[in-house]
């Protein structure tokens, strides 16, 4: 886990456990990150990220609906 921050935005992200989702690329199990970050209005920005755990070199977002 690591943090860290710009004027009025903190980010803090990390690894997805439960995430179960493939890579679309070669279809080999991928792992996603997950990114909170907090705007200066104080509204909560999550997004979340996956990548490949082959060397092909995806990564890309995904939906936040494949949690549970
Ligand atoms: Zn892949």
């Amino acid at each position: 886990m690591n943090a860290y921050s710009r004027p009025g935005v903190v980010v803090r992200t990390h690894e997805i456990l439960n995430y179960f989702g493939k890579c679309p690329a070669c279809g080999y199990p991928a792992r996603a990150t997950e990114a909170r970050g907090t705007s200066m209005r104080g509204t909560l920005e999550v997004t979340v990220s996956a990548s490949c755990e082959l060397p092909c070199g995806w990564s890309g977002p995904v939906p936040l609906t494949i949690m549970t």
